[in-house]
């Protein structure tokens, strides 16, 4: 039987967790407050942005807004961030990316100050996620992470392909997993023989960006398959890099999109956002 991971659930889960501790810390005097900054008014971005500040006031942090418009200077937006930086009231600043692009994206996840990086996509996060140091882990990975641990799926020693090497998906992914004792090979664009590498894997992990890319000639009789990505298709339904419908059968669990991988991002920036607080 193919049990589907109930992303919804486990990131209501979460977030129901993190409002009891909020509360907790709140009784101690602790607050936390997020400076979300969105540059010019991509739509997909604006129901984001609008996402994470609904999930703040649900477990309880204060979130501030900053929508500068899309001819904001580079400079203008790392003056922001270095303001942020040093405003103790602050204690999770998120540039909603992508960035126009005249904006170099380097330059702004570099200006954050690591400590109030809750997207961990900083370079000294990413460092310290790759040494087994605590910092903030990237938060796609890490509700992957969530999502297989509360479904009960074993992890260690397990044979898991993740499929995408991307700075905030795959490679964390790969890194996380490591760490979680699976033993781990990571596949891209120029990956020979793709199905067979992905045959071999016991947790199959997808994040290309293609849509329904994985069909069931990729996948393991009895084998874990996340999906991460998230399409919308020919008849505009929502649709992952997995083809559902094909696959799911042959798993013994599966990620649906929507409702898998999706929610648990925002769920787990919620997360470090109270890690901000302890
Ligand atoms: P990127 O485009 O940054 O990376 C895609 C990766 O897939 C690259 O490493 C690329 O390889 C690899 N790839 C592309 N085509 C193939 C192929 N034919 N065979 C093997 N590998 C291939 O994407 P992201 O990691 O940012 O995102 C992946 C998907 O996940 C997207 O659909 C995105 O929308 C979704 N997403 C969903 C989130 C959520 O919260 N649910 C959060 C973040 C992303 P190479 O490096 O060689 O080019």
């Amino acid at each position: 039987m193919t049990q589907t991971i109930d992303g919804k659930r486990i990131s209501q889960e979460i977030k129901d967790e993190l409002k009891e501790r909020v509360a907790a810390l709140a009784g101690e005097g602790k607050e936390a407050a997020l400076a979300v900054i969105q540059v010019g008014d991509d739509a997909a971005s604006a129901v984001y942005v609008n996402n994470k500040k609904k999930a703040c006031a649900y477990i309880g942090i204060k979130s501030v807004s900053y929508e500068l418009p899309a001819e904001t200077a580079e400079e203008e937006l790392l003056a922001l961030i270095a303001k942020l930086n040093g405003d103790g009231s602050v204690n999770g600043i998120l540039v909603q990316l992508p960035l126009p692009a005249h904006i170099n994206e380097d330059n702004v996840i570099r200006a954050i100050d690591p400590s109030k990086d809750v997207d961990g996509f900083h370079p000294e996060n990413v460092g310290k996620l790759v040494i087994g140091e605590p910092g903030f882990v990237s938060c796609t990975p890490a509700g992957i992470v969530q999502l297989l641990k509360r479904s009960e799926i074993p992890i260690a020693g397990k044979r898991c392909v993740v499929v995408g090497r991307s700075n905030i998906v795959g490679k964390p992914m790969a890194i996380l997993m490591l760490r979680e004792n699976a033993t781990v090979t990571v596949a891209h664009s120029k990956t020979e023989d793709l199905p067979q590498l992905c045959r071999e894997a016991d947790i199959l992990i997808v994040a290309i960006g293609k849509p329904r890319f994985i069909t069931a000639d990729y996948v393991k009789e009895g084998a874990v398959v996340i999906d991460v990505g998230i399409h919308r298709d020919e008849k505009n339904r929502l649709c992952g890099d997995v083809d559902y419908e094909a696959v799911a059968p042959l798993t013994s669990a599966i990620t649906p999109v929507p409702g898998g991988v999706g929610p648990m991002t925002i769920a787990m920036l919620m997360y470090n956002c109270v890690k901000t607080m302890s």
